[in-house]
């Protein structure tokens, strides 16, 4: 399968400036340290609790950050390092759906000038080729070409989430972000909008990275799931190996929680309590960042952070357990203390 996105060591680090002098007094790591892949034509799933750095992830692998440091590749381009004004040659290919098309769509503008805007601003079509281009994208999404000279306020949360990703569709991207596209929908429409994207994936061979809190619903769509915890990736596997042998113990808490299809996986799982806060990202634990939660903490996870590191064939995580530091290992079946 031919890599579409690569990111090594992304980092994104935020000062934090206090104090009557406004000296810097730190860092807040809100993504410190990712490595992974997205394959063309796939799903890559980044699930985590909010405030994990899952959505600054997302942001800083489009570049609409100047990332800390790391690299990003994306269909062989490296972008990490390029200035925006580099970037816009790029920005056709990548685009992103973002949680809130309220607040992401300019009210004085008609549903036809918000599907057409990078048309204005990547393309020199005439205004008739635009409109027909507008046309075109909004019955790729379901929505009535009458409504093109209507404003946003008009429509329903799911009208305008379908109306944001026309706008993202519109240069014909590969690769698109979704950040909790459906986490502000009503349930009933949630479904529409999981299986429009779906839909736009077969029939565009899109590529997509799909951010949620939700893992359930990232069970339904992603073909691989990277789970997040203060700032960096602990696990990643493809999707069914990740549901059903979850290795890192964060992530069998996390999906602990979550209701099972299988009834005979539900009787075996254990709810996992996590006690606790998540520290804060300005101020991780010295050595694994979950050693402060981790209901299978050892000496070790208090004074080195386990490496990342693939287990299995595609499956990664990072946790002393499955080093030879950390005592035995355990076995892989088991899923609770
Ligand atoms: Fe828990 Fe230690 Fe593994 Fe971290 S390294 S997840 S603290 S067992
Ligand atoms: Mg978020």
């Amino acid at each position: 399968r031919r890599k579409l996105v690569e990111v090594r060591d992304l980092k994104m680090h935020f000062p934090i400036n206090t104090g009557i002098l406004r000296r810097h007094t730190g860092n807040i790591k809100a993504v410190d340290g990712l490595s992974f892949d997205i394959y063309e034509g796939e799903t890559l799933g980044i699930v985590g609790e909010s405030g994990c750095g899952k959505s600054t992830c997302g942001r800083a692998v489009l570049r609409l950050y100047d990332i800390t440091s790391g690299t990003i590749k994306i269909d062989g381009v490296e972008i990490g390092g390029k200035s925006q004004s580099a970037l816009r040659k790029m920005r056709p290919i990548m685009q992103m759906v973002f949680q809130d098309p309220q607040a992401c769509l300019n009210p004085r503008m008609t549903v036809a000038a918000i599907i057409g805007e990078p048309l204005d601003e990547h393309t020199d079509w005439s205004k008739a080729k635009k409109l027909e281009r507008i046309y075109e994208l909004m019955d790729a999404v379901g929505l009535n070409r009458s409504f093109a000279n209507r404003y946003p306020h008009a429509f329903s949360g799911g009208q305008r989430q379908r109306i944001g990703i026309a706008r993202a569709l519109a240069l014909n991207p590969k690769f698109i972000i979704c950040d909790e596209p459906i986490a502000a929908l009503d349930v009933s429409i949630q479904a529409q909008v999981v299986n429009l994207l779906e839909e736009l994936q077969d029939r565009l061979g899109l590529t997509y990275m799909f951010i949620s809190h939700d893992l359930s619903m990232v069970r339904h769509i992603a073909d691989r799931v990277a789970v997040m915890y203060l700032g960096k990736i602990v696990e990643l596997a493809p999707r069914d190996a990740l549901y059903a042998d979850p290795l890192h113990p964060y992530t069998q808490a996390l999906l602990s929680a979550v209701p099972d299809p299988d009834p005979s996986v539900e009787a075996r799982v254990q709810r996992i309590i996590l006690k606790g806060d998540v520290p804060s990202p300005s101020n991780p634990p010295k050595g694994c960042n979950f050693c402060t939660r981790c209901p299978k903490v050892m000496d070790i996870c208090h004074q080195i952070d386990p490496e990342y590191r693939e287990l299995a064939p595609g499956h990664f995580a990072a946790c002393h357990l499955y080093n030879d530091a950390g005592q035995t290992g355990a076995p892989r079946t088991e899923r609770n203390q």
